[in-house]
């Protein structure tokens, strides 16, 4: 067997990173080992081992900030990317021109932020996604289906997510990505479409709106509903994550699939998956 490929963690002392670097040291992908672990410069945390960061024996891994160092130092063969959206996008040109394949799991991005993302990958290959837990991903497929057989059919469509208080971004990135899912279907364009909560006077609910409810509060790890209200009945699709450790395998998962070589492209987790899409 070939020796486990190298992997450089970005955002390592986070909640997703230190889960990552856990899991990798469990064992949970032999394929894979912990060989990088970046935060930024001024993260209290740098220089302590990712052993203990991630409650695990001593990895000989220091929290570090130089990328250029962890390069150098570590030749990562792909990276696992669970920071913040503006650093996300900084780091876009720097590991393209580094040739690393890249899991991006940072969700809250730009518009302009994304646009790097997909700049990198031109040049190399990055599996990108809001949620990369499997059930996520083939609740995206239902909500596509069910979506497609209600459309024109007055079912209107509205998204719960309820998450940490601790989460940044919102509505979630999932709850973007389940919301896209719907109004491809229905044939709309989600900007077009999409309503962030609702306060006030704001008259009836139009036919063709998207609307987002973002809860935040306590240790929710993710739930998200998606549903479909007619006249006469109700129909509600829900997933529910219990542990973050879910969406840590799935991007271990993706690193792996990357890390036996792909070609550079945009890539998300139904294709990591192998899942089908009516996309
Ligand atoms: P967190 O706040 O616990 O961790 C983020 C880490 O990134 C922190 O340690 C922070 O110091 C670090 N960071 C910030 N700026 C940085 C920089 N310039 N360089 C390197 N590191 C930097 O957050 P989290 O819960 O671990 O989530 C991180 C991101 O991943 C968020 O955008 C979140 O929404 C997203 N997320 C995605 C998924 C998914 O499945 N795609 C799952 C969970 C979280």
């Amino acid at each position: 067997m070939s020796a486990p490929a190298n992997v450089m963690v970005v955002g390592a002392a986070g909640r997703m990173g230190r889960a990552i670097a856990r899991l990798l040291a469990e064992g949970a992908e032999p394929s894979l080992r912990l060989a990088a672990a970046l935060d930024r410069p001024d993260c209290p945390d740098l220089g302590a081992d990712m052993g203990a960061l991630a409650g695990t024996p001593p990895a000989g891994i220091p929290l570090a900030a130089d990328f250029d160092a962890a390069v150098r130092d570590a030749a990562p063969a792909v990276a696992v990317d669970f920071s913040f959206h503006a650093a996300s996008a900084a780091l876009a040109p720097r590991i393209a021109a580094a040739g690393i394949p890249w899991v991006v799991g940072t969700t809250g991005l730009a518009p302009e932020e994304q646009a790097a993302v997909r700049d990198a990958a031109q040049k190399i290959p990055v599996v990108q996604a809001a949620n990369m837990s499997v059930g996520i991903n083939l609740l995206e497929a239902l909500v596509r289906q069910a979506a497609l057989a209600l459309r024109g059919r007055g079912y209107d469509c509205e998204i719960i997510e309820r998450h940490h208080r601790h989460k940044k971004d919102a509505p979630s990135g999932t709850a973007l990505f389940l919301g896209k899912a719907a109004a491809e279907s229905y044939g709309w364009s989600l900007p077009d479409v999409a309503t962030d909560g609702r306060s006030g006077l704001v008259g009836e609910r139009p036919a063709e709106q998207i609307g987002f409810h973002a809860v935040r509060g306590g240790d929710f790890v993710g739930d998200h509903t998606v549903l479909f209200a007619a006249d006469g009945e109700c129909l509600e699709l829900t997933h529910r994550a219990t542990s973050r450790d879910t969406l840590a395998l799935g991007a271990i998962r993706a690193a792996a699939w990357l890390a036996a070589g792909r070609a550079p492209g945009l890539y998300g987790m139904a294709d990591v998956l192998g899942l089908e899409t009516s996309r």
